[in-house]
């Protein structure tokens, strides 16, 4: 969902339909998920039997804690400009999968997830565009004993139900901007929904890894990255110990020929990485918020 560095064509990601799709007993139904009609197909998502999923991967200590399997749901209201997964902006552009399908392939990496403290992320797209199916997964995989993290922008935080965010260990919350101007710039959106969101993780005691992406020209305006570092600081005044970390993600352009071959326009074509000084110093601003950082 974010601009995580350096993963987001892991030679390890599978598109959905790799494994996860196909006939399967839905309650006490069969469902080919390729041959259901329309109707049919949005009763099953609106129930949270199935989802648009544009991809997973298995990835070690990014997206949360140990092994994961991270799977990226298809669809996003937001436009970042940096956006490293463009092509999962779109609900329908993404492969119809069954709950129970993703749940067994959770199931099968059990073993991995007990020995390295690792678990499922639901990331996107914008994993709470879908909120009945990824409060499916999450129940499941708690009846799995996996730990569970949601991987969101938090601006669709009020579709997370209390009994979904129970269900949830960790959330990393991207903060991708101090001001509503600079986040409406970056995204297209407005942040309040994100810090309410924030707050609210706090007060349900659901511990949050907060993740910034730093794009030189962007993000990096000194205000900009004490008025994140003070909504950092603020969630974590909520509950002491609900931010266990922050991570700042330096840009890069992995993504520009995503862009391209999607024919969309790329504004930040010419912008370089932030260098490791300028990444240091940011992570600085943060510590001296009291948080610590990555
Ligand atoms: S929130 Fe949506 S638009 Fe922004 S980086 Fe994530 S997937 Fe891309």
């Amino acid at each position: 969902m974010t601009a995580g560095p350096a993963l987001l064509d892991a030679p390890s990601r599978r598109r959905a339909g790799a494994g996860l799709g196909g006939i399967r007993s839905v309650g006490s139904e069969t469902v080919d998920t390729a041959e259901v009609g329309r109707s049919d197909r949005l009763a099953l998502m609106r129930s949270g039997e199935l989802g648009s999923v544009h991809s997973w991967e298995l990835v070690t200590a990014v997206d949360g804690p140990g092994t994961r399997l991270t799977v990226f749901l298809s669809g996003c209201p937001l436009r970042c400009l940096y956006c490293h997964n463009p092509d999962t902006l779109a609900m329908k552009d993404g492969e119809p999968v069954l709950a129970e399908d993703l749940l067994a392939r959770v199931a099968r990496y059990r073993g991995i997830f007990s020995a390295t403290g690792g678990g499922v992320t639901l990331s996107g797209g914008e994993v709470l565009m879908q909120p009945a199916f990824a409060a499916r997964v999450l129940r499941g995989a708690k009846e799995l004993g996996v730990h569970t993290t949601l991987d969101t922008s938090g601006f669709l935080g009020a579709n997370a139900t209390d009994a979904m965010l129970h269900d949830t260990d960790l959330v990393l919350l991207d903060i991708k901007a101090g001001d509503e101007e600079t986040y409406r710039r970056v995204t297209g959106r407005s942040l309040a929904p994100t810090l309410r969101f924030g707050r609210r993780l706090a007060e349900r005691g659901v511990t949050v890894w907060v993740r910034f992406v730093l794009v030189p020209g962007l993000t990096d305006d000194p205000e900009n990255v004490v008025a994140v570092a003070r909504h950092a600081a603020d969630i974590e005044a909520v509950r002491p110990g609900t931010v266990e970390r922050v991570e700042v993600l330096p840009f890069h352009q992995m993504a520009r020929d995503k862009w391209a071959e999607l024919g969309r326009t790329y504004e930040l074509d010419g912008t370089e990485p932030p260098t490791p000084e300028a990444t240091e110093a940011v992570r600085d601003v943060f510590r001296a918020h009291g948080l610590t950082t990555y």
